[in-house]
């Protein structure tokens, strides 16, 4: 039995966002319409009346996260306990028994409720309120121009929610409903917005983001999305997430190969080098079909950048099926890869079908063994870019030192780089393609000097605050 509670009216926000970019996207979503509905950011937890925590289930121990989280949550301004309501994946697994554990919970609002927080908040001060929506809703266009965007240079952009693959360990069918599709005038006017208030590139979100068909563009498939995208003028880079291999079609490679503003890189999830892993997996494509995308797609570009996720320690997996996917890793040589090992999620197939029959120690020993290699293979692929020029598209003052400013190649590789005392704190180089001599490499980035001057800036980007009170995804991309 939930007691009721004298509710408080809240007045400032802090939003705690684990998880994927989808998720962090949703919490720059929900930051917007909180700014609408008259909240203010709070610089910090303990300044909230309402705290948010955005929650992911993809990964295990989640539940044992928003706990800990939970117990972080100070007793907010003048004393008084802020409201607390939890969104994304854990809510809607979890629903109401979130409010009947007895923890500090307020409210529990679903993947795709979200855009109700407010409403729900305002309502706790009346007489029943409605404290847990976790209900399917079908719409998925959102306010334009609504989002409050943590990353000052790149917009992400929602084009798909939801999946119906069921995949066997995956939790995102069951968290975030079945596919629906947004409509195509929705997306690029969200496009145009993000252009005309300075971002300089898209981030194309979806669950299988290549699985996109415009429900208002009769025709429309994912490969015209990113030709239509590319046609805004102001957006100079377009990259997406996360692609599913079996709907890499030939358009979307012809789409990348000669539209200039899609990045040369690719997030082509494998999960497994072995066929007999992947059927287990219900991924439905084998280790071949995979083999021969990668070389369709080296064939049309060259110089292409993939990156992959990879599970270690499915059910069922033997040395003999760990060594294939080391195999696949030495054969595409990836730019860069997400491993995990495996765990069960709830509702999933594996988790009802499946025996998690690997044990923990050799989980351990396979994935240790797999980051060796694919450091050694990324170790290898920067060394060869030093001494290249490369262009980067600049993003933040660099995580190490403070005098040099931080961005990404095409192929998503972060480039660390010298630049003088005045461009380091102006930031007037926010937001540039620049371009980068490479003069070091490590295993995880590069690092350079300008090149040349950049040539002046056109038009100032409007730089918009961080605005997110918590921080962003911690993840890589779970989908697809
Ligand atoms: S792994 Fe990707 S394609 Fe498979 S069920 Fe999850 S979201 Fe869907």
């Amino acid at each position: 039995m939930v007691r009721a509670r004298k509710a408080i009216v809240a007045r400032k926000y802090f939003i705690e966002t684990f998880g994927c970019q989808m998720n962090v996207h949703d919490s720059e979503r929900l930051a917007g319409l909180l700014d609408q509905a008259g909240y203010e950011a709070a610089e910090a937890v303990g300044d909230a009346d309402l705290v948010v925590i955005n929650t992911c289930s993809v990964r295990e121990r989640a539940e044992e996260r928003l706990y800990t989280e939970l117990g972080m949550v100070p007793g907010g301004r003048g004393g008084k306990r802020p409201v607390v309501a939890v969104t994304g994946c854990v809510a809607q697994q979890e629903g109401r028994a979130l409010l009947e554990r007895g923890q500090r919970v307020d409210l529990v609002v679903g993947t795709q409720a979200l855009s109700r927080l407010p409403a729900m908040v305002d309502g706790l001060t009346g007489h029943r309120p409605e404290r847990v929506d976790v209900n399917p809703y079908d719409n998925v266009s959102f306010p334009l121009g609504v989002a409050r965007r943590s990353n000052p240079v790149t917009a992400a952009v929602t084009i798909i929610e939801g999946c119906n693959d069921f995949c066997a360990f995956c939790v995102v069918p069951y968290t975030r409903g079945h596919e629906r599709m947004r409509p195509a005038a929705e997306i690029l006017e969200e496009v145009r917005l993000a252009a005309d208030s300075g971002y300089r590139e898209v981030h194309l979100l979806g669950q299988i983001v290549n699985h996109y068909s415009a429900p208002d563009r009769p025709g429309c498939d994912f490969a015209e999305l990113l030709a239509l995208v590319d046609g805004v003028p102001g957006i100079e880079r377009i990259r997406f997430a996360s692609p599913h291999p079996r709907h890499v079609s030939d358009p979307m490679i012809g789409a990348m190969r000669s539209l200039p503003k899609v990045c040369r890189h690719l997030h082509l999830p494998v999960q497994s080098g072995s066929t007999a892993v992947l059927a287990r997996m219900r991924r439905r494509h084998t280790r071949d079909d995979y083999l021969q995308l990668v070389d369709r797609l080296r064939a049309a570009m060259p110089d292409i950048a993939l990156s992959t996720d990879v599970i270690v320690g499915f059910p069922g997996e033997t040395d003999r099926d760990f060594e294939e996917t080391l195999s696949l890793t030495r054969r595409v040589r990836y730019h860069s890869m997400f491993s995990f090992k495996y765990s069960e999620r709830p509702n999933t197939l594996a988790s009802k079908r499946l025996a998690d029959d690997v044990p923990a120690a050799e989980k351990t020993r396979r994935i240790v063994g797999l980051q060796e290699l694919q450091k050694g293979i990324q170790s290898e692929i920067h060394r060869a870019r030093v001494g290249a020029v490369v262009e980067v598209l600049v993003d933040s003052t660099s995580r190490r030192r403070a005098t040099e400013l931080a961005g990404r190649t095409s192929g998503n590789t972060v480039v660390n780089f010298r630049a003088g005392p005045r461009d380091a704190e102006s930031g007037d180089l926010l937001g540039r393609l620049v371009r980068v001599r490479i003069t070091d490499s490590g295993p995880f980035s590069l690092r350079g000097e300008l090149a040349d001057s950049p040539a002046p800036r056109p038009s100032p980007p409007a730089r918009r605050d961080a605005a997110l009170g918590g921080a962003a995804g911690r993840q890589g991309s779970p989908s697809a």
